[in-house]
């Protein structure tokens, strides 16, 4: 069916509906296995298809189970539209890839989209048809949990996963039997939450809104994400939910967006707590005026929604917009035609073609944050024994933040590492528990390092304290870990530290004692192959940081792109400096955005310009100037680097952030290649908005710095002269 078809037929449902079935449309409920507040009531979910009350369920779980409720709504109800079925498919369904954060630090979304589609292609097979994924908040707060579900700390990488995870999901043809609808989430500036904690306060300039968290919002709807999540958080005093500034001026009417805003988890009950709204019925109003059209769980629509229009509180249009933004949704998925997943396709668990997707993903995004003395990889012909020691060497808990019941758990890093040294005699021993302080495993360890030739010492935060509401005001290792480094670091065996995680951890305090460190996040179902891979140097690290490393907790906020002061101030160079030194700390961050090392080594030449000036507004009527850039490999092997291009504007009508990310490129080169990469700069790379609350976008006429590198820390090299 084409989309004008769809038109009329929606016109023509909307036209045989009864503001009942209406409201109905707009309402999802949850299925049983999630018990969260007001939600997981499977038979009340039941009751309201076969009334034709309900338009979406989420949380079912299985073909057979949504098929069963969809026969409910398809056959008992009386104008038998189907429901769509949602599901938070973040990092995969039955084959669970790196968490968010680290498929961003692969600086490569060209394998974030393919992974994307097996995940659509495993959960299409099972019934359901919508993710509520890609999250795309930015953030820079590592003590807020679901900076796991981000893509980090930059908008511009932040975009271009975005843009990947929704081409993954949709394909060309959300019909299809192996694609998801994509929920671009939360809108918006949830990342921003005051200190990091979950659902908290958010006040935005309007630059910083429209500079830092529109723009993957934007990108992904002009890519045609189907569906827009809002966020729990106030923006400037107004819950998101009830925000008719973002959700309708910039998303519906801005952007042109045509497609569904469905509420967060009781966002719009929520509105109460928030201080917003009165009562229901205020709360529903304010919401469904301001843009919202599903709501999820909470039923202030459909209890309330008779009563708002028939005192005028809610327009008969609008709400005539809302069930259309679901009927359109569920006509291009197709589900007139096709409500039922065809039980004997379901897809019931990783084949081996995507488990080699999950390990090769999950040894792209790890990050060797350090390596001295060449220890790693672990490749030498000396390395007859090695002791794996820590909480997380033989354990499944790796697969991080949302991953699914019932999905299989992460294969153990001592397993991939027993699989990739069969000749070495390896030991284990935990040590020290993920989360607790007790140190009595810590001599066994000891001895364990004491007979080794090396360790490889895993370590890390537990799944459970990263993600939703898991908020940390401490960034160092849970319980006794520390204490563990420092004993196994003590026998003097060389130790490489695993890092895994879901946030930027301070690891400063024991960094200095062993020689090698590699992050490796949350990283997935192939967990210990991919950590094995790195180690032994099968796959040769290549990852970067897509967020700053803070030394300590208490410079957090800490961020490569933050605003130019006007003190400290340091002519020599003025882009390098961070803002605010502490009188107890070292400058700077640990490391830095963009950061990571491999076993060669990478030379990144001059860029050089296609033109050294060019016209304002040239650019703004579509002109681009190319930025070329030679990369050597001066090592002695195979590896990745990702060019990194960074831009900063000396003086604005506006303060501009030190330098931001605008392209990036990971390439493949063998010892000694070289090759030059290409970046195309346009209005957007140079130009930014301003506090205009109508939204302004401005290219302003002086000298644009260039920095070409490896990681955020580099100085500028070419000067681009806007006239
Ligand atoms: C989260 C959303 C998620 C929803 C449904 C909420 O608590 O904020 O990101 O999609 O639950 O599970």
């Amino acid at each position: 069916m084409s989309g004008h078809d769809h038109e009329s037929r929606i016109k023509e449902l909307l036209d045989g509906m009864t503001v009942e079935e209406k409201l109905g449309q707009l309402q999802q409920l949850a299925w049983a296995w999630d018990t969260g507040p007001g939600g997981g009531d499977t038979a009340a979910a039941e009751a309201a298809a076969r009334k034709g009350l309900l338009g979406s369920v989420l949380n079912v779980v299985g073909a057979e189970a949504s098929n069963a409720l969809q026969r409910i709504a398809v056959e008992e109800s009386r104008l038998g539209i189907p429901l769509v079925f949602g599901l938070d498919v973040i990092h995969g369904y039955h084959t669970t890839f790196p968490i968010p954060l680290a498929q961003a630090a692969a600086f490569d979304p060209a394998v974030t989209e393919r992974d994307a589609e097996v995940s659509a292609r495993e959960a299409r097979s099972n019934g359901i048809h919508w993710t509520f994924s890609p999250m795309m908040d930015v953030t820079r707060e590592p003590r807020w949990g679901r900076i796991a579900e981000s893509l980090g700390e930059d908008p511009y990488l932040t975009t271009r996963y975005a843009v990947a995870k929704v081409r993954g999901y949709q394909g060309a043809d959300l019909a299809a039997p192996d694609r998801l609808a994509a929920c671009a989430k939360h809108f918006v500036a949830y990342g921003g939450a005051e200190g990091g904690r979950d659902y908290n306060t958010v006040d935005v300039s309007e630059q910083r809104l429209r500079n830092l968290y529109l723009p993957p919002f934007q990108a992904a709807v002009d890519a045609g994400a189907a569906t827009v999540m809002a966020a729990f958080n106030t923006i400037s005093g107004i819950p998101a939910h009830a925000n008719p500034h973002t959700l309708t001026g910039i998303l519906k009417e801005a952007w042109d967006f045509d497609g569904v805003v469905v509420s967060d988890w009781t966002g719009v009950q929520e509105l109460i707590p928030h201080g917003n709204a009165a009562d229901e019925a205020e709360a529903a109003r304010r919401a469904v005026t301001a843009g919202v059209d599903m709501e999820m769980v909470s039923t202030t629509f459909a209890d309330h929604g008779r009563d708002l229009l028939a005192s005028g509180a809610l327009s008969a249009d609008r709400l005539d917009d809302a069930v259309a933004r679901v009927l359109r949704l569920k006509l291009r998925l197709g589900l007139f035609e096709r409500p039922y997943a065809e039980e004997s396709a379901a897809v019931t668990g990783p084949t081996a073609e995507t488990r080699a997707a999950a390990r090769e993903a999950a040894g792209r995004c790890m990050v060797l944050l350090k390596n001295s003395g060449g220890l790693l990889p672990l490749d030498g012909p000396g390395l007859r024994s090695l002791a794996v020691i820590g909480p997380f060497a033989d354990s499944g808990d790796l697969l991080g933040t949302w991953s699914l019941p019932g999905a299989p758990e992460a294969v153990p890093v001592l397993h991939g590492l027993r699989k990739a040294l069969p000749e070495a005699d390896i030991t284990h021993a935990a040590g020290v528990p993920a989360e607790g302080f007790d140190t009595s495993g810590i001599p066994a360890a000891v001895t364990a390092a004491e007979a080794a030739d090396a360790v490889v010492l895993v370590v890390g935060e537990p799944a459970a304290i990263s993600g939703e509401a898991a908020v940390r005001s401490d960034l160092g290792l849970p319980g006794a870990q520390e204490q563990l480094i420092d004993a196994v670091a003590a026998t003097g065996t060389p130790c490489v530290v695993v890092v895994v995680g879901g946030r930027p951890l301070t690891i400063g305090g024991w960094a200095d004692q062993v020689p090698a460190i590699l992050l490796a996040w949350h990283p997935g179902i192939e967990a210990g192959p991919a950590v094995a891979d790195v180690l032994t140097g099968a796959v040769v690290p290549g990852g970067k940081l897509p967020v700053t490393f803070p030394r300590a907790v208490g410079q957090v906020p800490l961020y490569y792109n933050h605003e130019r002061t006007g003190r400290p101030y340091d002519p020599a160079a003025p882009e390098v400096k961070y803002v605010s030194k502490y009188l107890d700390l070292a400058d700077g961050p640990e490391f830095a955005f963009g950061y990571g090392l491999s076993y060669t080594a990478f030379a990144v030449g001059e860029p050089s310009l296609s033109r050294e000036r060019v016209g304002a507004e040239e650019l703004r009527a579509g002109a681009t100037v190319e930025v070329t850039v030679p990369v050597r490999n001066t090592g002695d092997r195979a590896g990745d680097e990702v060019v990194q291009l960074y831009v900063q504007d000396p003086a604005a009508s506006i303060a501009q952030p030190v330098r931001r990310l605008r392209g990036f490129c990971r390439v493949r080169l063998a010892a000694g290649e070289e090759r030059e990469v290409r970046f195309t700069l346009g209005a957007d790379d140079v130009g930014y908005w301003t506090n205009d609350p109508a939204g302004v976008f401005t290219v302003e006429p002086g000298e644009i710095h260039l920095h070409t590198g490896t990681s955020s820390r580099t100085r500028a090299r070419r000067t681009l002269l806007i006239t």
